[in-house]
């Protein structure tokens, strides 16, 4: 019998990850168990993606039932689990409309075509301009990793479509300064995930809406990591007073299962026609039907409350680790989306965290050289938080020694 070892993905794989030493085998809430039987807390939660945690018996259930029925059909038959699906998000959500793929980078890929096609029909000559925020990520598709604001992502892969230009995120004078009635779509997290776990200022997001409004630009709500649940709110627009032209969902919304949607409203939606996008699996029954039983778990008072509760338990407990250790110069972010960042002393050392963190029996992430990040399932047992954060102080117990060279 051949045994699978880590050695395999550098074998087979094409390096563009370095994952872990170690390979997990299995699941349970927020445990993970790795081909040794060694048990992990899961603060990573699959990059905000296992909203329920791992083997939900909700999203079980709802993908062996469909499993036995229908897995696929292609575009030219429509089914009732992504219309139900699509019921869900319209009645939940500012949206009139959904267009399903099967990630975020489609997502925006998909809200980005609309925009310049709704830039096109405005008939106003080169009105095709897209502004993104430095140090935002949008996907790995060219077009989505060109909007992103983070140049070691594409440089490599030019010739770069054109038309996409870049400003400070959160300085709303640069955005005065630079959105015109050229511009189709002005592209943004309402918090920077990958950038580092960086909240945009409410004005920010009341100046950027305005400026759609006076150029007749797209605005588009990047919420793939934000979305369902993620920031105590079921969409993080919902807590900003600004609505978006364009959302865009994917990570969590099928709670491990790939599905991505572009929500957006009847005025926009009819500017794209039969045969103007597509994709072959968007909105297919099997993702659909879990995809449905998800949100319907996480869209609850209960839910989206205990996920702000969270929130205010792990600050206080990261506060207390900072208040011994004094690595951080801040905990930020919003709800269960937190970002530990490193003082300027420790700088880039964010990932030599995360390794002892794993070595201890912690599963975290890193949003960039300087931030630590936990995006662990909303429904995260208190219990599994203490014990989590217990081996967390230990990592960074461990941190300190190397450091003083111990
Ligand atoms: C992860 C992420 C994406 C890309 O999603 P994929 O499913 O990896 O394509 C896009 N935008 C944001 C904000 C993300 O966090």
């Amino acid at each position: 019998m051949s045994v699978i070892t880590r050695q395999d993905f550098d074998q087979y794989m094409v390096p563009i990850y370095s994952p872990a030493a170690f390979i997990p085998v299995k699941g349970e809430g927020a445990k993970l168990w790795d081909q040794n039987g060694k048990e992990y807390i899961d603060f990573a939660g699959g990059i905000a993606v296992n909203g329920l945690g791992h083997a939900h018996p909700i999203a079980i259930e709802a993908l062996k039932t469909q499993a036995e029925k229908l897995w696929h059909l292609g575009n030219g038959y429509t089914n009732e689990p992504v219309l139900k699906l699509a019921k869900l998000l319209v009645e939940n959500t500012f949206a009139d409309k959904v267009f399903f793929c099967n990630s975020g980078a489609e997502a925006n890929e998909a809200a980005l075509k609309l925009a310049r096609k709704v830039g096109l029909l405005s008939g106003i000559e080169g009105k095709n301009e897209i502004v993104a925020f430095n140090n935002s990520f949008h996907g790995r598709t060219l077009f989505t990793v060109t909007a992103g604001g983070q140049p070691k992502y594409s440089k490599d892969f030019a010739p770069l479509p054109e038309g996409i230009g870049h400003i400070g995120f959160n300085d709303l004078e640069a955005a005065k300064a630079c959105i015109n009635e050229k511009t189709c779509a002005v592209i943004v997290e309402p918090i920077q995930g990958e950038g580092g776990v960086i909240p945009a200022q409410l004005e920010f997001l009341k100046g950027l809406r305005e400026l759609c409004d006076q150029t007749g630009a797209v605005l588009i709500f990047d919420e793939v990591q934000t979305g369902l649940g993620r920031t105590g709110q079921l969409y993080a627009y919902m807590n900003s007073g600004v609505t978006p032209d364009i959302l865009t969902t994917a990570k969590a919304l099928g709670g491990g299962f790939p599905i991505g949607a572009m929500l957006t409203t009847d005025h926009f939606a009819q500017q794209f026609t039969v045969g103007d996008h597509g994709t072959t699996y968007g909105g297919n029954p099997l993702a659909s039907a879990v995809a449905h039983a998800v949100f319907e778990f996480i869209n609850t008072a209960e839910v989206l409350d205990g996920v702000q509760q969270r929130y205010d338990y792990f600050v206080k407990a990261l506060n207390q680790l900072n208040d011994k250790y004094a690595l951080f110069d801040s905990i930020r972010g919003a709800g269960l989306l937190i970002g530990c960042v490193l003082k300027a002393e420790f700088a880039g050392q964010a990932k030599e965290i995360n390794t002892l963190a794993g070595q201890e029996g912690l599963l975290a992430l890193i949003a960039g050289p300087n931030v630590v990040r936990f995006t662990p399932a909303l429904i995260i047992p208190f219990e599994d938080i203490d014990e989590g954060l217990r081996r967390f102080d230990v990592a960074l117990a461990r941190f300190v020694d190397a450091q003083k060279g111990v």
